[in-house]
């Protein structure tokens, strides 16, 4: 599989944001920013419907990793939004 993320600067500190957002989705009950459903946190990343934190700027269009308001989505709405997204990052549960 291929890298996903190209220069991995910020990786670390993305997966602790990626984490309290993971935390709030699940506290708070929120929506996924694609298609407005529920996101169980519990699911196995492995599940179409886990969670996953996007980024509303695409890295691969010059977005940052760090630094941005992440959005909860569901895995299979993420990349369905964009297929040329390559450089997602799943967050393991
Ligand atoms: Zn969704």
């Amino acid at each position: 599989m291929a890298k996903r993320n190209r220069d991995g600067y910020g990786t670390r500190a993305f997966r602790r944001q990626a984490a309290v957002l993971r935390r709030r989705t699940k506290r708070e009950d929120l929506p996924c920013a694609w298609c407005g459903g529920h996101i169980d946190t519990n699911l196995p990343a492995t599940d179409p419907m886990s969670f996953t934190a996007d980024h509303p700027d695409s890295l691969a269009n010059g977005g940052r990793l760090y630094g941005q308001q992440l959005e909860p989505m569901h895995r299979r709405c993420n990349s369905l939004k964009s297929d040329s997204q390559e450089t997602e990052i799943w967050v393991a549960s």
